[in-house]
């Protein structure tokens, strides 16, 4: 099946508002295995929304639009829809009846047109608003299927995962079941990921890949029609090595897995601890290795050293390290790293240090990391790592390289680009 997303919203057109539903909604739909190949705007003007929606009628089945649900003037979708196929709006007395206590419970007075709110099209099946007060709906008419959502993000969300995905379901698959898996990967881009797979990309029928990037992370979701749930798992099955094999360096886990939880769980699987020396990253390291459950077991303490005086005096970086190299150098990273690891008797040594931003520090630009590892008996390394201008990203960024780096160690995996001074400490 294809769909087609008309956003509605005027506030849209103006960039007041970024259009994040057009794009949780080709997410929700790929994952159905509903090819989405347009992605329309439409300020609040019947004319034109009724425009884009003929347009969609030709090219696809189903038509998903978000926004314009609300009790105002501006809210025109149903209305609009409703005059264009010549369909009915009728009450949905459930949610005239939640407007009216909302209204009673609250105290607000009621005006008369939040009413509108609970008109849906007839013949439509309602799909409810668990965090808000506007109706959604699906109508099945002649060969289309119109989906209307609440332009809202926090009421838009919860419809389609809780209630509009299983009425999908019930169109698109007759007789048969969707089964999907996750595949995490770091350290590599969305381009470079999809030309390793590039193959696979351009084959896919059944099951689907859909790339997609989060913060720092690249997420691939393979779906799958089949018969039953077995089968499906089988035909992903036969196409996960396919995407996991040239990506294995980057591959870190399945699910909703975490970076920082795969790195919590080698620990605790190889009953290893863990310290760091944060600077720029200010213990955020840490407190994502602390943040899930309570690992004693893995970290027993570490130290956040900001300034250069207190990396000297609390640390024990050396004064000659700082002066030399300074404190955005794979010395005092590597330094960082093996003194927080002898401080507090660990097994593994974090060093993190570098120009998180917006100024820049000893001439290095707002971005400049380094990284610094001791492990064990293993020579200490540092890696550095440009990230960019945005101070917060900047630190997340190290967070989660930092855990890569952890990751890669414990594996065996390979490390681009290390640097390493003198004999083992
Ligand atoms: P309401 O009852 O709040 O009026 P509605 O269904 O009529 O809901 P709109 O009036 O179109 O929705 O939008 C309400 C708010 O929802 C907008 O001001 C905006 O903040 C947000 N919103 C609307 N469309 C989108 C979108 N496509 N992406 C992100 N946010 C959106």
């Amino acid at each position: 099946m294809r769909a087609e997303i008309i956003s509605i919203g005027s506030e849209l057109l103006l960039g007041q508002v970024v259009n994040t539903n057009a794009a949780f909604l080709s997410r929700e739909l790929a994952a159905l295995g509903i090819e989405v190949f347009h992605q329309v705007t439409v300020g609040d003007n019947p004319d034109r929304l009724k425009e884009a929606i003929k347009d969609a009628e030709e090219r696809v089945s189903l038509i998903v639009l978000s926004g314009g649900l609300g009790p105002t003037e501006d809210d025109i979708t149903k209305q609009t829809l409703s005059d264009y196929l010549d369909v009915n709006l009728i009450l949905h007395e459930e949610t005239e009846a939640k407007i009216i206590t909302y209204h009673k419970n609250s105290g607000f007075e009621m005006p008369g047109n939040n009413q509108l709110q609970a008109l849906i099209l007839a013949e439509s099946i309602p799909l409810k608003n668990d965090t808000g007060l506007a109706v959604g709906m699906i109508l099945d008419h002649d060969d289309h299927h119109y989906v209307l959502l609440p332009g809202p993000p926090n009421e838009l969300q919860p419809m389609v995962k809780d209630h509009l995905k299983d009425e999908l379901i019930k169109r698109i698959l007759i007789d048969q079941v969707l089964v999907s898996r996750v595949l995490r990967f770091f350290g590599i881009t969305e381009a470079q990921l999809a030309e390793k797979i590039e193959s696979v990309i351009k084959e896919q029928t059944n099951p689907t890949v859909a790339i997609y990037a989060t913060e720092g992370e690249i997420i691939v979701r393979v779906t799958a029609k089949a018969k039953t749930e077995e089968e499906g798992n089988k035909a992903i099955d036969k196409i996960e090595s396919r995407i996991t094999d040239p990506l294995s360096d980057y591959f870190f886990a399945y699910g909703e897995k975490r970076l920082n939880e795969v790195v919590r769980d080698l620990l605790l699987e190889k009953e290893l601890t863990i310290t760091a020396a944060e600077s720029l990253t200010g213990g955020a390291f840490m407190s994502s290795i602390t943040s899930d459950m309570p690992v004693g077991s893995v970290l027993e303490g570490g130290i956040v050293t900001y300034s250069s005086d207190k990396k000297n005096k609390v640390l024990k970086v050396t004064r000659e390290t700082i002066n030399k190299f300074g404190v955005v150098s794979p010395e005092c990273a590597i330094e960082m790293a093996e003194k927080s690891r002898k401080m507090f008797d660990a097994d593994i040594g974090v060093g993190l240090t570098g120009v998180a931003g917006p100024a820049s520090l000893e001439n290095q630009n707002p971005g400049t990391v380094w990284i610094g590892l001791s492990y064990k008996d293993k020579k200490a390394f540092a890696k550095q790592f440009h990230f960019g201008h945005k101070r917060n990203k900047n630190r997340r960024s190290a967070v989660l390289n930092a855990h890569d780096l952890v990751r890669r160690v414990l594996l065996d995996k390979p490390i681009n680009n290390q640097v390493c001074f003198g004999e083992n400490s």
